[in-house]
C-alpha cells in the first residue's frame, strides 16, 4: 500500500502529534482527565435556513453573550492548550461581530493550529469578504483555515431540505467564489451534506458535482438528539425506511471501501456499516469523549452535542471549572460507556483516528475494526 498524498502531508506535519496522540489516547486519558485541545464554538444559534433535520433555527436567540462577555469567558486558561477550532452556529456569518470573535479567540488559544468555519452559504458576498478577512488573519498567524459549505441536493433538492428559496443557487455561488479565494489562500474547501430519508437518493448526485468541481464532500448521517438539533420529535419522518436501508449501506460501503492508507476516514465508514447494519457498537474513537468540548453562545458547556450540557460559564463558573468537575467527569466516563457506543457522529473523527493511531494502523493492516468503545 503506498501513502497517498494526503498521509505524506500528514506525516511531514504531525508526526509529534500522532506520537503525543497516541499517548494521550492509550496511556493518560485512563489516568486522568486530559486538557481540551479540540473546541467547537457555536457562536450564534441565529440561523438564516429552515432546516428539515435541526431545529436551531426555531431557538430564541435573547440572551446570546455580547462581545465583551465573551471576552471575559475567554480569560480562562482551559483555551491556552487549544489547538483545533470549529466556529459554528447556527449560522455563524450571521454574527455581526464574526471577525471580532475569531480575532478574539485567535489571542486566548496561543497554540491554535487550525479553524474551521462552517456555513450554510446563502449570504455569497457577506461569507466571502468575512473568509477573505479570516484566511488574512489565519495566514499571520500560520493557523490552517478550512471552510465547508452545507448542501444537501441539487437544486430542489437542497431548496427542499433547506426551505430557502434558490437555496442550491446561493450555496453554490458562495462554494464557487470562495474555490477562486482558495487560489489566493490556500484554505481547504469543502461541502458537507447531512443524510436523511428525503435527500438518501440525491446524495451520490451532491458527490458527483462536487467531484467535478474538484471539491471534497463529506456525509453525514442524520443524528436524533434532545439538545442541539433538537430532533427527535421528528424520527419517524426524517429516519430510513426498511427498503432505504439498503441504498445506505450500498452508499456507505462504497465510502468504506477507499482504504489507501491515510484515508482515516474509510475506518469511521466501515464501523458505521457493522453500526447499523449488524448492530456493533461503535469503535471509532471521538475526541469529544476525550480531548475535545463545546461552548456555546449562551455559555453552556457541553462535551459534546450528542448529550445534555454540563454546565454554564455565567453561572459563577468558569469554563475549566465546568469541564473538570468531577460530576461532569463522571458523566464524561458513562458517555463511553452509553450513548457514545450507538452515536454515529463523524464530528472531529478524523482527528480522532490520527491520535488513536493504534486502530488505524491495526485497521491499515488487516481491514479489521479496533473493540469497541471511543
Ligand atoms: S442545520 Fe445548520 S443551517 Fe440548518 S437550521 Fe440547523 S443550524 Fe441552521
Ligand atoms: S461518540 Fe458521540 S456521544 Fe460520544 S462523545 Fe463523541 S459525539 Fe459525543
Amino acid at each position: 500500500m503506498r501513502p497517498n498524498g494526503t498521509l505524506r502531508k500528514m506525516m511531514a506535519k504531525d508526526w509529534k502529534g500522532f506520537a503525543t496522540g497516541l499517548y494521550d489516547y492509550n496511556i493518560l486519558k485512563h489516568i486522568k482527565a486530559l486538557p481540551p485541545k479540540q473546541l467547537q464554538i457555536n457562536i450564534t444559534y441565529r440561523c438564516n435556513s429552515r432546516c428539515d433535520m435541526c431545529n436551531i433555527w426555531q431557538m430564541d436567540t435573547k440572551g446570546e453573550m455580547t462581545l465583551e462577555q465573551w471576552a471575559e469567558v475567554m480569560q480562562d486558561p482551559l483555551f491556552e492548550t487549544i489547538e483545533k477550532l470549529t466556529v459554528a452556529g447556527g449560522e455563524p456569518t450571521i454574527h455581526p461581530q464574526i471577525l471580532e470573535l475569531i480575532t478574539l479567540f485567535m489571542e486566548r488559544m496561543p497554540r491554535l493550529q487550525s479553524l474551521t468555519l462552517i456555513t450554510n452559504g446563502f449570504l455569497p458576498k457577506r461569507i466571502l469578504s468575512q473568509s477573505a478577512s479570516i484566511a488574512k488573519m489565519c495566514r499571520q498567524r500560520d493557523i490552517n483555515l478550512s471552510i465547508s459549505v452545507s448542501i444537501d441536493g441539487l437544486d430542489e433538492m437542497h431548496e427542499s431540505v433547506r426551505h430557502i428559496p434558490n437555496a442550491f443557487a446561493k450555496s453554490r455561488e458562495t462554494l464557487l467564489a470562495l474555490k477562486d479565494l482558495q487560489q489566493t489562500y490556500g484554505f481547504w474547501l469543502g461541502v458537507g451534506t447531512v443524510v436523511y430519508r428525503k435527500n438518501l437518493y440525491h446524495v451520490r448526485d451532491v458527490r458527483d458535482w462536487c467531484a467535478k468541481h474538484d471539491i471534497p464532500c463529506t456525509l453525514q448521517v442524520v443524528g436524533f438528539h434532545d439538545s442541539y438539533v433538537a430532533n427527535t420529535g421528528q424520527q419517524a419522518e426524517l429516519d430510513f425506511t426498511e427498503e432505504d436501508k439498503a441504498y445506505l449501506y450500498g452508499l456507505m460501503e462504497e465510502l468504506a471501501a477507499d482504504r489507501s492508507l491515510g484515508n482515516v476516514m474509510a475506518y469511521y465508514w466501515n464501523d458505521m456499516i457493522q453500526m447499523y447494519r449488524d448492530g456493533g457498537a461503535r469503535t471509532t474513537p471521538c475526541p469529544f469523549a476525550t480531548d475535545a468540548f463545546v461552548l456555546d453562545s449562551f455559555g453552556d458547556v457541553y462535551y459534546c452535542l450528542s448529550e445534555r450540557k454540563i454546565g454554564n460559564c455565567l453561572d459563577g463558573q468558569t469554563v475549566g471549572e465546568v469541564y473538570y468537575a468531577p460530576e461532569n467527569q463522571d458523566f464524561r466516563r458513562w458517555m463511553t460507556r452509553h450513548s457514545c457506543l450507538g452515536c454515529n457522529s463523524a464530528c472531529f473523527v478524523h482527528t480522532g483516528l490520527k491520535k488513536d493511531l493504534k486502530k488505524y494502523a491495526w485497521f491499515a493492516l488487516t481491514g479489521k475494526l479496533g473493540r469497541a468503545g471511543v
